[in-house]
Parts: structure tokens; C-alpha cells; sequence
């Protein structure tokens, strides 16, 4: 019998454990380990909350989660309650599959104003992570500026423009509704260093941006290229530019009729922020895009600006014992291999990019790379003892283990607390989602 970890119990982590079950069949026992009481990670807190059918894709996980031989630990943190040299005692190798939860900072003057917010932060918090619940954003300003031209961008900017009603159906935490029905936002800014061709964010999630209530976007018609430059478009990022066009041609009678416009301001790269007590506004530099790269002029400008989300990519969280690629912001790897019998995949192996789907051949692959060095001998000893020894540390220890059979009872008491037409109201806190498992 082999005895796999698995850290972190979102895409990454269920394809690989979904991979494992194939490969050894049942001469695996696969663990799962989380440090958060509830699992699936980036499809809970960060997949946004109006998009239901994304989310579905957890009911794939459910599914290797209910095998046999696969178990749930949620509430343990790997690095903190349990060393990872305590974890290879127990067992064969240890999957790194933690994601990237930490914001990437510009490290520009005035990014510690109030209402200044990386996007793992600002997102975390209209998604019910128990980390930003108290974030307690300020939507008391006129104009807000979001950083970045990718799909966390864009699901910053629409979730900001979006009316109560168009919520319906999406998951999005009490804490959040309540504070948008406050809101007093009448500009979004999607501030871009490079331009229209360089614009990461998908075609689907780019349209959806035309169809708002009581949002339109505005493209300046000067920022585009000349069309027939769109026929040297990857066919997705071509989609995506004529969105933008379309966008562009929009009349200003229709802008006139919705209550939010949401700018985008491409070629600013932003240089500082300014305000008093919290943001008031951004200074940017204007750029201009040289075979693809961005190139500062010297022209600056300032943006008004209440608050800002910047969405500009994600950090895997540093493990003790684990070595860490501090420029790249994952850990150190030679695809997925870190040291003997330690693994990584997914987001922590290869950065925040791709597709969820991405995942599923990231653990496919690693564990044909556990199971090579398994065959090959250079892991060591067999007769690891997996779950029994955990458990046994675990008790000695007095850790609150959440089991996958306490996270349905915690799943069920979402559902039932949901509001009408919404699929869960989700716990925010700790202590909450321990109460509701027991
Ligand atoms: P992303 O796609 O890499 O976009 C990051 C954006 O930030 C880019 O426009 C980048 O510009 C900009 N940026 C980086 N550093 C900057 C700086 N110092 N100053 C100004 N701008 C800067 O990352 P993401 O939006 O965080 O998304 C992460 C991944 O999740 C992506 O693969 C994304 O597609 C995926 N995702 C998918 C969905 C969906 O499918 N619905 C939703 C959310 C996220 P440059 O290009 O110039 O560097």
C-alpha cells in the first residue's frame, strides 16, 4: 500500500488525488489535507460567486473525495501544526497543492493607504474566506480604479457594477451584498501598462461586461489598433479585441442611460498612490507598447480614486522546510519535483495561470513522477503507516481534524441557511464552520 499527502484540497489537489486513485487503484491511500475546516479552495473562495456553473466542477472532487480510499483532512495546517519532516515519517511522497492565496504587491508608494486592496484580499472577502471577512471595504467613493487587464479583473470590476438582482442565484457572502447595496461607485477604472492586444482577459468573461444592468464599458476608439492588426491574433485574444471594438462603438446615449461606466484606461502604468487617510488617487505614467513590452514615456497623470483592487497576480505561501522561489513566488521545482518524496502542482508548481482544467493534466503528470521515483527506489523505505500514524499525531496533539463527512454537515448548514434562490449562505469564520461539522 502507498500513502500519498496531498496539500491543499482545490483543483490541483482533487485532480491529483482523482490521478493517484488511477494509477495505484486500491493500493493507494490518499490523503487530502486542508487548512481551512471546508475544501475545494480556489472554486469556494475564489471562482467568483456569479459563476454557479464553474463552481459545479466540485461535484467532479466530491466524487474522488467519497472514494475509499481517499480521505478529507481539513483544519490542519501543514507547516504549523504538523511539520513537513513529520509528514514524509508517515508518508511515501507529499503533493504540494497549495495554490497561490497571497497577493503579488506593485510595491508602489501609498499601497498601505486604506482602501487599497490586493485582489486575493478584495475577492477573499466577497467570497466568505475566513482571512478577509473583516475587510470592511469602504464603497463610499464615486470612482474606483482596478489594476490589471486579466479575468480577476474583470470579475473585481463586474461584481462592483453588479445590481442586487443580478446576484441572483450567486453565492456571494451577506457581508458583501449588504456593503454593495451601499455602494456610491459611478466610475470603474481597469487601469493597463500595455494595450489592447496585450489584455489577458477571456473572451466569455470580457462580454459579460456588455451585458450589465446598470454598467456600460467605454473604450477609447484611439486605443485600438488598426483592425486588420487583429488577423495576427491568437483566435481567443482576437475574441477578446472584438469585445473591446465593440465596446469602443458604443454611443454615448447609451453610456448616458447606466449609472456606472466602466473605463478602461490602457497604456498607465500607475507610479504612486496619494490620499490622506485613505487612497484618493493614483498617479499613472503613460506608456507605449514596444514589440509587446511596455515602455514608460515620462507623461504622468492622476486618476481620482476611493478605493483601488489590484489585480495583478498571486504568491504561493512559503512552507518551513520547503525551498521557495522568492522571485517567481513558488516554490523551487524541476517540474514538480522539490526534494526526494516532495512534490509540487498546479499554481504552486507553475505560478497563477491557465485554465481550472489546467490542473488536471499538472496532477496527471505529477504523479507519474511519484510513481517513477516510487519504482525507482530513491524514496526509501515502504511500510509507511499514511493515516494510522497521522491520526495518532494528530490526537497526541489535540488537533480539531475536520473529516469530509463534518464538512457535509457544514455544507448542509449553508444550504439551509441560504437566501431565496441562492445556493448557500457560507460560514466566514473558523469557529462557525467547526461548530456546524459537529
Ligand atoms: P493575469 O491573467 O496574469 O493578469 C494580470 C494582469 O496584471 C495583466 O494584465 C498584467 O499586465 C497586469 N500586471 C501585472 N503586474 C503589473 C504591474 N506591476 N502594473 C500594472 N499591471 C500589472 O492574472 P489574473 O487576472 O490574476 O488571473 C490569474 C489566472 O486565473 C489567469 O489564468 C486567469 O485567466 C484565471 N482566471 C480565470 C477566470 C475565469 O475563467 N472566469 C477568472 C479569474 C481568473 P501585463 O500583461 O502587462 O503583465
Amino acid at each position: 500500500m502507498r500513502h500519498i499527502a496531498i496539500v491543499g484540497s482545490g483543483p490541483a489537489g482533487y485532480y491529483t488525488a482523482e490521478a493517484a486513485q488511477k494509477h495505484w487503484g486500491d493500493d493507494v491511500s490518499i490523503d487530502v489535507f486542508d487548512m481551512l475546516p471546508v475544501p475545494y479552495g480556489l472554486i469556494r473562495f475564489g471562482v467568483a460567486p456569479d459563476h454557479q456553473s464553474i463552481k459545479g466542477v466540485s461535484r467532479r472532487y466530491e466524487k474522488t473525495a467519497l472514494n475509499e480510499n481517499v480521505h478529507f483532512i481539513g483544519n490542519v495546517a501543514i507547516g504549523r501544526d504538523i511539520s513537513v519532516a513529520e509528514l514524509q515519517e508517515f508518508y511515501d511522497a507529499v503533493i504540494f497543492a497549495t495554490g497561490a492565496p497571497n497577493d503579488r504587491s506593485l510595491g508602489l508608494e501609498g499601497e498601505d493607504l486604506a482602501n487599497v486592496f490586493g485582489s486575493a484580499a478584495f475577492v477573499g472577502w466577497y467570497n466568505g474566506h475566513p482571512q478577509f471577512a473583516d475587510l470592511d471595504p469602504d464603497l463610499s467613493t464615486k470612482h474606483v480604479v482596478v489594476i490589471g487587464m486579466g479575468n480577476v479583473a474583470l470579475d473585481v470590476a463586474r461584481i462592483l457594477a453588479k445590481t442586487e438582482a443580478e446576484f441572483e442565484g450567486a453565492d456571494i457572502v451577506a457581508h458583501a451584498l449588504e456593503t454593495l447595496r451601499g455602494s456610491q461607485i459611478e466610475k470603474i477604472t481597469i487601469l493597463g501598462r500595455r494595450g489592447p492586444h496585450q489584455i489577458m482577459m477571456t473572451p466569455k468573461e470580457l462580454g459579460e461586461l456588455g451585458a450589465l444592468e446598470r454598467a456600460s464599458p467605454r473604450v477609447d476608439k484611439a486605443d485600438l489598433p488598426d483592425e486588420a492588426e487583429d488577423a495576427l491574433l491568437e483566435p481567443g485574444l482576437r475574441k477578446s479585441v472584438t469585445h473591446l471594438r465593440s465596446f469602443a462603438a458604443i454611443p454615448e446615449d447609451m453610456h448616458a442611460e447606466k449609472a456606472i461606466e466602466i473605463e478602461f484606461d490602457m497604456f498607465a502604468s500607475p507610479v504612486r498612490f496619494t490620499g490622506a487617510d485613505r487612497v484618493e488617487s493614483i498617479l499613472v505614467e503613460r506608456t507605449k507598447v514596444e514589440a509587446g513590452r511596455a515602455i514608460a514615456t515620462g507623461e504622468t497623470y492622476e486618476i481620482p480614486a476611493g478605493m483601488v483592487v489590484s489585480c495583478i497576480g498571486y504568491r504561493t505561501s512559503p512552507i518551513p522546510d520547503v525551498p521557495f522561489d522568492e522571485r517567481a513566488g513558488r516554490f523551487a521545482n524541476d517540474e514538480g519535483r522539490i526534494l526526494p518524496g516532495i512534490y509540487c502542482v498546479g499554481w504552486a508548481r507553475r505560478g497563477p495561470s491557465g485554465t481550472i482544467g489546467t490542473n488536471r493534466p499538472d496532477g496527471y503528470d505529477v504523479i507519474e513522477k511519484v510513481a517513477e521515483d516510487l519504482d525507482s527506489g530513491i524514496l526509501g523505505r515502504k511500510g509507511k503507516t499514511g493515516r494510522e500514524g497521522f491520526d495518532a499525531l494528530a490526537s497526541e496533539r489535540n488537533l480539531d481534524v475536520v473529516r469530509f463527512r463534518d464538512w457535509k454537515k457544514i455544507e448542509e448548514a449553508e444550504e439551509q441557511a441560504a437566501r431565496e434562490g441562492a445556493p448557500r449562505e457560507k460560514f466566514v469564520d473558523i469557529e462557525a464552520m467547526i461548530r456546524a461539522s459537529r
